[in-house]
């Protein structure tokens, strides 16, 4: 989703976000943000929310990804389970791990929890809420896929004959879905999102539907899994079947892993909430800023919310919110930093993640240089860290 601002005038999620677009774009692996608009084959037809969005492979993202962690000089230890917290009164010690090598345990002084799903956090002790504390939403798992082969002239000239019909959760395809509807069946959900890939003839698709899935539980990964499986391969059948364009598309790939919107929200020394994004809230700590909208997908049918903030220029997420309250060495980053579900669906976007693991990791570092806590670390200078790494923090603070 997007890194710009509001008006689609300037990139305000940079720093490392912008680095990995850019090499990205220059192994020719992603299409630049700044050329991407609504109602494009990238936005999936869609005409409001998409710009300035960043096309990528996935290809790209592994290798460049990997060659930004090896040039930092982190140390990296690849398929590798977080178990269990080791603590010494509010402070987590050690982390057990298990991999190859059997069980073992890293000391740090700082832990930075990255799961998505606070699953250290969880385990260290720290509160959170699951999903919607006001109605028990908890966002459905998406099981990804991408389709090649598709004749680009044919599925281009067929949106725009119905692009007037296109409106987020009915979006493209509603109109077969509604006119094939014994083919389509109870699937839980009115539309095909197809966005088009950086190759062209080939999109992602992002609209299978798993309801009921608490992702903190193996069983209900498991489940989710097998069910995610079966829904590409009815939704590819129909595309085939119905779509102009997509007969002789092939079905790529399946994502390695099942797409989680939502888990577990964190208890932080602040909550973000929905009402401060929708209002641009400007924060006097704030560690990222972005304007990206509020899209809470429903459990129980095929509809959702998706609000587009426009009270300014982008809306920030103040450093408390990865600062988890009653452990001292820990910081949490992702998608379960401490926010209501609304404020959730805003900031639990690609590029913001990537805020906040930048900030979490440099205050992490910062801290640790100067032995102390991460909630004693002077927040300005965390601020003015980020700007010289190339991070903006926001120009203005109440
Ligand atoms: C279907 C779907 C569509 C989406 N579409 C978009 C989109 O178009 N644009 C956009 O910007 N965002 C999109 N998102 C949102 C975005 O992908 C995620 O919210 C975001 O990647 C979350 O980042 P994160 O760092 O919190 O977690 P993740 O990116 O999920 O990273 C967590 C990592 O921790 C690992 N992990 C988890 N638990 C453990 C453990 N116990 N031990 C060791 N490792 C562990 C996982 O394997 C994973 O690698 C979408 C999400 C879904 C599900």
């Amino acid at each position: 989703m997007t890194s710009y601002d509001t008006g689609c005038e300037r990139m305000i999620i940079r720093g490392v976000f912008e680095e990995l677009v850019d090499r990205m774009v220059k192994i020719g692996g992603a299409v630049d943000p700044r050329d991407v608009r609504n109602e494009q084959p990238y936005a999936s037809y869609f005409h409001i929310g998409h710009n300035n969005v960043t096309p990528f492979d996935p290809y790209a993202f592994k290798l460049i990804g990997m060659r930004m962690l090896r040039e930092s000089g982190a140390e990296l230890l690849l398929q590798t389970q977080f178990i269990d917290v080791i603590k010494n009164g509010d402070r987590i010690t050690g982390v057990v791990i298990a991999n190859k090598d059997g069980l073992s345990v890293i000391e740090a002084k700082i832990v930075i929890d990255c799961t998505g799903d606070a699953d250290v956090a969880a385990r260290a002790g720290v509160e959170y809420i699951m999903g919607n504390e006001e109605d028990g939403n908890l966002q459905p798992a998406s099981m990804f896929m991408r389709i090649g082969g598709a004749d680009m002239d044919v599925v281009n000239a067929h949106m725009r004959e119905h692009s007037h019909e296109i409106r987020p959760f009915f979006g493209p395809y509603s109109w077969l879905i509604k006119e094939y509807a014994e083919d389509w069946g109870d699937f839980p959900r009115g539309e095909i999102c197809v966005f088009a890939d950086v190759t062209p003839g080939e999109f992602s698709i992002n609209c299978s539907r798993i309801l009921n899935i608490d992702a903190t539980k193996a069983e209900d990964l498991t489940r989710a899994t097998m069910i995610g499986q079966e829904q590409c391969q009815h939704i590819f059948n129909f595309l085939k079947k119905h779509a102009p364009g997509f007969e002789n598309a092939r079905l790529i790939s399946t994502a390695d892993a099942i797409g989680i919107r939502e888990t577990r929200h964190i208890a932080g020394e602040y909550k973000l909430t929905g009402e401060e994004v929708a209002a641009c809230k400007v924060h006097a700590d704030a560690i990222a800023c972005m304007a990206t909208n509020m899209d809470t997908h429903n459990k129980k049918d095929p509809g959702g919310s998706f609000f587009i903030p426009k009270n300014g220029p982008y809306f920030t997420v103040p450093y408390r919110c990865l600062v988890p309250k009653g452990i001292s060495n820990l910081l949490v980053a992702g998608r379960a930093i401490s926010a209501d579900a609304i404020a959730g669906s805003a900031i639990r976007m690609m590029p913001s993640c990537m805020a906040f693991g930048q900030a979490a990791g440099t205050a992490a570092a910062m801290a640790a240089a100067q032995s102390i806590a991460p909630k004693e670390l002077d927040v300005q200078l965390l601020r003015h860290t980020l700007v010289q790494q190339g991070q903006f923090v926001g120009e203005e603070a109440d």
